[in-house]
Formats: C-alpha cells, sequence, structure tokens
C-alpha cells in the first residue's frame, strides 16, 4: 500500500518538512535493524473530534521495546504521546495510522557499540482496512505457515522489534504466494502463535480463547482491548495454547491488531471455520468500532484526544 505524503514528521523533537526527514545509507538500524517502533490508529469520532487509540499503551510499549535492546531514547513517554498528537493535528489528519520508530542512527557500526541516544521519528498518514474493507466484512483466508515465529529464547516476541517482522514478512509472502489472505505462524512448541501482523482468538461453545504471551505472540493492545471488551459483555476469556487442530474445530475464528481492527477468518488451510454464521464475532466486532462510532461508551480512557 503506497504511503500518502503528508507535510511534516517529527524528528527528534521537532516537526520537519517531509522530504527532509532521511538517514544516512551508514545508520546503524539499515545493516542490524536495531529498531522499534509502534503502530497506531487515530479514529475521527462521532463528535468530529480526533482521538489517537490507546496513546499511552502504544508509547508504554515503545519504551519497553527500546529498554530491551538498550536503545536510549532522549524523551519522555509523555513528550512521546504529545508528539504524536502533535504530528496528527499539525497535518490536518482526521484518522491516521501513527508510526513512531526508534532507532540507532549513524556514527557507530559495532553489533554491540553503546549509543548514547537513540534517534526517535513519528509519522502519520491515512491508512485504511489492511487486509481490505472486504476482509472486515466476509473475512480472510488463512493458512498456516511453515516458518514458525521466535521461539522465546531466540529473541523476545514481546518486544516490537523491526527485526521480529522478517518473520512476519516470510510468513506473510509465503500466505499470499499460495493464494491466502494471511498466514499463521506456530510456535517453537508447535501451537499456535499469531498472524504475521496480528493476534488471534477463537470462538468455541460461546467462550473465546486466545493464546497466552508465552506462545511467542506480541502482546497487542487491540487483543488487549477485545479481552476486555469481551468480558464486560459477560464472555468467559481463556488464554491458553491452542493446537493447529483447534482452529479447525473452532465456531468461530477472527484476527485482532491496530492494522486488522477486528477482521473474521473464514478459513484455515482452506478448512472452513464454523457454519460462516459469525454471531460473537460481529458482536465484537461492533463493540470495537462503537468506541469512534459513540455506541460503546470509552470506560476505560482509551480515547486520547489529538
Ligand atoms: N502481533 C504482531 C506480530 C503484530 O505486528 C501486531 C501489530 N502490531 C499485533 C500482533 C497486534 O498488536 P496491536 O494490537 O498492539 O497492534
Amino acid at each position: 500500500m503506497p504511503i500518502k505524503e503528508q507535510k511534516f514528521i517529527w524528528s527528534n523533537g521537532e516537526l520537519i518538512p517531509w522530504a527532509d526527514a532521511k538517514v544516512h545509507v551508514m545508520t546503524h538500524a539499515l545493516h542490524y535493524a536495531t529498531s522499534v517502533f509502534e503502530g497506531m490508529r487515530a479514529y475521527q469520532i462521532k463528535n468530529g473530534h480526533t482521538v489517537i487509540f490507546r496513546n499511552f499503551e502504544h508509547i508504554r510499549r515503545l519504551f519497553y521495546s527500546a529498554r530491551v535492546y538498550r536503545l536510549p531514547i532522549r524523551h519522555s513517554i509523555e513528550e512521546i504521546m504529545q508528539a504524536c498528537r502533535d504530528v496528527v493535528r499539525e497535518n490536518g489528519l482526521k484518522a491516521a495510522y501513527i508510526r513512531p520508530l526508534v532507532y540507532l542512527g549513524y556514527g557507530e557500526m559495532g553489533i554491540s557499540a553503546p549509543h548514547e541516544k537513540a534517534e526517535t521519528m513519528i509519522a502519520a498518514y491515512p491508512w485504511g482496512a489492511y487486509l481490505g474493507e472486504e476482509a472486515l466484512k466476509s473475512g480472510v483466508d488463512a493458512c498456516i505457515s511453515s516458518w514458525r515465529r521466535l521461539a522465546p529464547d531466540t529473541m523476545p516476541a514481546g518486544v516490537k522489534a523491526s527485526g521480529n517482522y522478517l518473520s512476519s514478512r516470510l510468513i506473510a509472502l509465503e500466505a499470499r504466494e499460495r493464494g491466502f489472505g494471511e498466514g499463521i505462524g506456530l510456535d517453537a512448541a508447535g501451537t499456535v502463535s499469531e498472524g504475521a501482523g496480528e493476534n488471534l482468538f477463537v470462538v468455541m461453545n460461546g467462550k473465546l480463547y486466545t493464546p497466552p504471551g508465552a506462545s511467542s505472540i506480541l502482546m497487542g493492545i487491540t487483543r488487549d482491548t477485545i479481552i476486555t471488551l469481551a468480558k464486560s459483555r459477560g464472555y468467559e476469556v481463556v488464554e491458553q495454547a491452542l493446537t493447529r487442530e483447534s482452529l479447525y474445530a473452532a465456531d468461530e475464528m477472527f484476527m485482532v491488531g491496530t492494522a486488522v481492527e477486528v477482521t473474521p477468518v473464514r478459513s484455515v488451510d482452506r478448512l472452513p471455520i464454523g457454519s460462516n454464521n459469525r454471531p460473537i464475532t460481529t458482536e465484537i466486532q461492533s463493540a470495537f468500532f462503537g468506541l469512534f462510532n459513540g455506541e460503546t461508551r470509552d470506560e476505560w480512557g482509551w480515547l486520547d484526544p489529538v
């Protein structure tokens, strides 16, 4: 999907023209993937205002990711949250995808060379449904990838590091090449982990199940949102390891994430999920989008005004 260029990018404390936001080819992060990032969305809500969805939780995760790889951010959490609001507002965006990135810049090439500071940039631009509007309605056809997700003692899956997305890229490319909409990775134990860029939920006998942190997943903020919304509607949500065959046995299945929002899964490995009648997925989807169209009250302070 092509990037829609905007006026400004926030870079190390200031808004600079989009075209000037450049790095040198010897930037450490380009060579060693020494970078961590976030993907967030701003929505225009019913009263016409623009809000960033769970700004704090995303930026807190960005700081956690940076801490694990020793990337010293020069700003506070509040400063980065404010910068996200500024970049949306100053570009005149009503709704946007927001991409903060923290990376090691130019100057040192040693893999473990200490860097006194990391660079931080934030871009925002309009971005529609990641797997397409049609997928939001009708669901995606997914497959189990031949690529496993990262084992817990290889690289931390709960850190949103750019390097983890090499695994996601292989999974997504394989899926597309085989004619599927999205690929799902198994973890080192052979149980279900997550999609290339999203967490998974299955519905069985009226209960929701989702793989736990130990299944090599990114602890998604949308996942947490869905767990909270489902529980508040009286559903039991169980975080447990899921076998591949439990997907085939599911009554319903859906993927969640900032990009895909809440997208139904129509089939896995060409086996249709349930009867493709999805009352609980539809209810959860409406509860999620209801946060923005005013039908779900934000009891949790998740909507951060721009
Ligand atoms: N897993 C992976 C691998 C992802 O890339 C994403 C998207 N960031 C998610 C899960 C969902 O995370 P979130 O809901 O925080 O966007």
